[in-house]
């Protein structure tokens, strides 16, 4: 099995750097009309489609064959979730003949395009000396940039194990992903995680329990998403600013939440790598959990942690354990935080007590709830209206 880690380290990026990503951008960009215009269907395609045009702009051919690769994934993207009408004027073969472009542009359909400059290379394109990362600019040219590099950091490079992928570029920060091959453990047990509003809390087959505070993750978001209404406000006339201001805020909220979600799910990965334990969680279809019954939350409470704070929990508990060679399994939601171990219904009691009427045992509504997760059957893939009978409300 192969796991994959990006790594970040952060650096200062020289002006010539800067000027490098506004190139690739356009690069970028240029290569997604072209893809658009010639109706490129694949990667190859595109490349031999768009080549001598990006080679225009005098940079190493590896900058050609990386921004055809983003430009690519881009241009798929947009396709695949393009309304009817769009894909009418992508595939009818007279609109193929007056220019695809021109048409889109005449109905006033927006273009798919990368905003944020970075620079993607692949493996083959740079040449990293411990922390002296080289990149070519044009043949024979080359940028060189210093990592900063902790003790953690450092350790990923002096590993001579591991595999290095591809470098991702942005402002800030420079992201390596590292492979390796690693072996999926001899799971001796499980271990159940229940992610809610204000903690994420674990149970595992050698009966222990934990409850992790997350409170703080949604306090930083429901002060972020007042600052957000605030500059929506006061910005009204100028999108420009309102942009800006509002990609500042939303990356300092982004880091902030980060760094404590990445601590929690840190915990968790670690007890179960020391206790060979496999992870169990449930499958979330976007943010359905937050409106299950039982949740002894009010309304606007429960709007509150979003879809997103759910996802990179799970995302980040997943990429973690397959580091590790953890096994990975989801379950189906339903009725996790509502029924006793022994399968009877229970009755709500105060502050987010549960109590069993059949076996009479009590329970918090989080701790059972990664209990049943923790010994819940397997989701079967072809199981599509599971819930269909609940009206849309999950128990
Ligand atoms: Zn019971």
């Amino acid at each position: 099995m192969q796991a994959v880690k990006g790594v970040r380290f952060t650096y200062r990026p020289s002006s010539e750097i800067l000027w490098l990503f506004k190139t690739f951008t356009q690069m970028c960009n240029d290569a997604i009309r072209i893809a658009i215009a010639q109706n490129a269907s694949s990667r190859f395609d595109l490349i031999s489609e768009s080549y001598h045009h990006l080679k225009r702009y005098g940079l190493h051919t590896h900058y050609i064959l990386n921004a055809c690769e983003v430009a690519y994934a881009v241009y798929q993207r947009w396709r695949k979730d393009a309304p009817e009408k769009v894909r009418q004027i992508l595939t009818l073969p007279h609109f193929r003949k007056r220019g695809i472009l021109e048409e889109l542009v005449k109905r006033r359909i927006s273009l798919p395009f990368v905003r944020r400059p970075f620079l993607k290379l692949d493996n083959q394109a740079y040449r990293l000396d411990y922390l002296l990362l080289q990149i070519p600019v044009q043949p024979r040219k080359f940028i060189f940039i210093t990592l900063n590099g902790s003790l953690y950091h450092r350790s990923f490079l002096a590993d001579k194990s591991l595999k290095r992928g591809s470098i991702t570029l942005t402002d800030s920060i420079i992201t390596i992903a590292f492979r390796r091959n690693v072996e999926a453990i001899e799971s001796l047990g499980q271990v159940g995680i229940d992610v809610n509003e204000r903690n994420v809390t674990w149970s595992d087959t050698q009966g222990k329990t934990e409850q992790l505070n997350i409170s703080e993750v949604a306090e930083i978001r429901e002060r972020y998403k007042a600052i957000r209404a605030e500059i929506a406000q006061r910005t009204q006339k100028d999108r420009r600013v309102q942009q800006r201001l509002l990609s500042k805020y939303g990356k300092r909220e982004k880091e902030r939440t980060a760094q404590r979600i990445h601590q929690v799910t840190k915990k968790v990965v670690e007890h179960a790598r020391k206790n060979k334990l496999g992870i169990v969680m449930e499958k979330l279809k976007g943010i359905r959990k937050l409106y299950r019954k039982g949740n002894f939350q009010g309304r606007s409470f429960r709007g509150r942690l979003n879809s997103w704070s759910f996802r990179e929990i799970q995302r980040q508990v997943e990429y973690k354990a397959s580091w590790e060679g953890i096994p990975v399994r989801y379950v189906n939601a339903r009725g996790t935080s509502r029924n006793c171990l022994c399968g009877s219904r229970m009755e709500e009691l105060e502050g987010r007590r549960m109590r069993c009427p059949s076996c009479g045992r009590e329970w918090d509504g989080d701790v059972i709830a990664s209990k049943n997760i923790m010994a819940a059957p397997l989701v079967r893939a072809a199981r599509p209206s599971a819930c269909s009978d609940e009206g849309g409300t999950r128990r």
